[in-house]
C-alpha cells in the first residue's frame, strides 16, 4: 500500500513556536515569576495537595466546579463567567476554533504574542497583523479601518504587550471594541505587574472578554489560564473544550492560590522593585534604548544584539532574542529574576558594553 502523509495545506511552509532550550543557570527568557520552590509561598500548600491527593486513579472533574466557585467569587463574578484551558494557549486555539464562523478573519497587533499568528496560520483562517508605531504604541486609525475593511471574527489585544511591555490606553481598547462586530479578547497574562485592567469593561460591553494567566506569577508548571466573559460567549468556546483540560492537581492548587492569592502582593512588588532597578541600568547606558514596562520583562535595543546575547548565554544566562521579527531584530527581551539573577544580568552587560 502507497501511504502519503496527509498533512493540512496551512502547514506547508510553517514556522511553529519553538521554546528556548531550559539548560541555562538563569533563565531570563521566559518571563515567568522567579520564585520557585525554595521562595515560594505555596510550597506548603503544593506538596500538601500533591501527597493527600487521594484520587490519581480519577479523572478530573470536568466542571471544575470548586476552583471556578474560588475565581468567580475573586473576581466578583457568576461561575458562568469564567473558563479555563490549560494555559491561555490553549484558550487562543480554542478561540479560533469556536468564534471564526462568520469572516474566519483575525486579527493581531504587530509585533505581539507569536500564537495568535501561528495558531490562526496553522488553522488555514486569514491573519491581520496590524503594526505597532514605531515607540509600540497603538495605531488606532490603522486598526479600526482594518476593522472596517475586514470585519475580523477575532481580534487578540496584549495589554501589556508581549514583547513590548507596554500597556495600551483603555480609551483605544474601547473604541476598537465599540467599533468592531467580532469578538475582542484582551490578553491580560501581565495585568498583575500593571497598575490598571479591562475587566471593568466588561459590562458595557458584551463582545469583550478577558484572558488571564496564572503562569506569570509563579505557576507556569500548573497550566491554567481562563477567559471571563459573556456565559453565552463561554458556552459556546465550552463545546470545543477537551473534557479533561485541567488536571485535578492544578485544580486543587489553583483554588489554594484564589484562597491565599493576598500573599503574591509581596513578590509582585519585589519584581516591580527589581525592574525598576534593570530599566535605570539600562537606561543610563548609551547607545542602548530601553523600553517602559508595565510587566515582568524589559525589552530594549542595542548595537551587535547578537553578540550580547551569545555572551550572555556564555554566562549561563538566557535572554530572549528575535531574529527575524520585524522591528526587534536588534533587541533583546529580558524577564526580571531573583535580585541576584538581575545583577548577574546586569554585570555581564556592563561588562559586554566596556569592550
Ligand atoms: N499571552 C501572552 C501575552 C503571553 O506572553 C503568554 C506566554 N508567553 C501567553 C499568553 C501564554 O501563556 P500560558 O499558555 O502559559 O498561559
Amino acid at each position: 500500500m502507497d501511504f502519503k502523509i496527509r498533512v493540512r495545506k496551512s502547514l506547508t511552509n510553517f514556522s511553529s513556536y519553538v521554546p528556548d532550550k531550559v539548560n541555562y543557570k538563569i533563565r531570563l527568557n521566559s518571563n515567568e515569576s522567579p520564585f520557585n520552590e525554595s521562595n515560594n509561598f505555596l510550597l506548603n500548600l503544593v506538596y500538601k495537595r500533591v501527597f493527600k491527593s487521594s484520587s490519581i486513579n480519577r479523572y478530573p472533574d470536568s466542571s471544575q466546579a470548586v476552583l471556578k466557585k474560588e475565581v468567580s467569587q475573586f473576581y466578583g463574578l457568576k461561575s458562568n463567567q469564567i473558563l479555563f484551558g490549560n494555559g491561555s494557549d490553549e484558550l487562543i486555539l480554542y478561540l479560533l476554533l469556536a468564534l471564526t464562523g462568520k469572516t474566519s478573519k483575525v486579527l493581531y497587533l504587530e509585533p505581539s504574542f507569536s500564537m495568535y499568528k501561528i495558531l490562526t496560520k496553522a488553522l488555514g483562517l486569514k491573519g491581520i497583523g496590524v503594526s505597532l508605531n514605531s515607540d509600540f504604541s497603538l495605531n488606532l486609525a490603522k486598526v479600526l479601518s482594518k476593522i472596517k475593511k475586514e470585519d475580523p471574527d477575532l481580534i487578540f489585544i496584549a495589554s501589556p504587550n508581549n514583547p513590548t511591555g507596554n500597556s495600551f490606553d483603555k480609551s483605544d481598547i474601547i473604541e476598537i471594541t465599540k467599533s468592531s462586530k467580532g469578538l475582542v479578547v484582551i490578553d491580560e497574562a501581565y495585568s498583575d505587574y500593571s497598575s490598571d485592567s479591562c475587566l471593568s469593561l466588561l459590562k458595557k460591553n458584551k463582545n469583550l472578554l478577558i484572558m488571564k494567566t496564572m503562569s506569570k506569577i509563579g505557576f507556569a508548571a500548573l497550566r491554567l489560564g481562563y477567559l471571563i466573559g459573556d456565559k453565552q460567549i463561554l458556552n459556546a468556546v465550552n463545546k470545543i473544550r477537551l473534557p479533561y483540560n485541567i488536571s485535578s492537581i492544578s485544580q486543587l492548587v489553583a483554588t489554594d492560590f484564589f484562597k491565599n492569592s493576598e500573599l503574591l502582593e509581596k513578590q509582585i512588588e519585589v519584581v516591580k522593585k527589581e525592574r525598576s532597578k534593570v530599566f535605570n541600568f539600562l537606561s543610563r547606558i548609551q547607545d542602548l534604548k530601553v523600553f517602559e514596562s508595565d510587566s515582568n520583562f524589559i525589552l530594549f535595543e542595542v548595537k551587535k544584539s547578537r553578540r550580547l546575547f551569545e555572551l550572555l548565554k556564555k554566562e549561563n544566562i538566557i535572554v530572549k532574542n528575535f531574529p527575524k521579527t520585524n522591528k526587534l531584530e536588534n533587541c533583546l527581551r529580558v524577564s526580571i529574576g531573583l535580585p541576584k539573577e538581575n545583577k548577574r544580568f546586569m554585570s555581564v552587560v556592563s561588562s559586554f558594553l566596556v569592550k
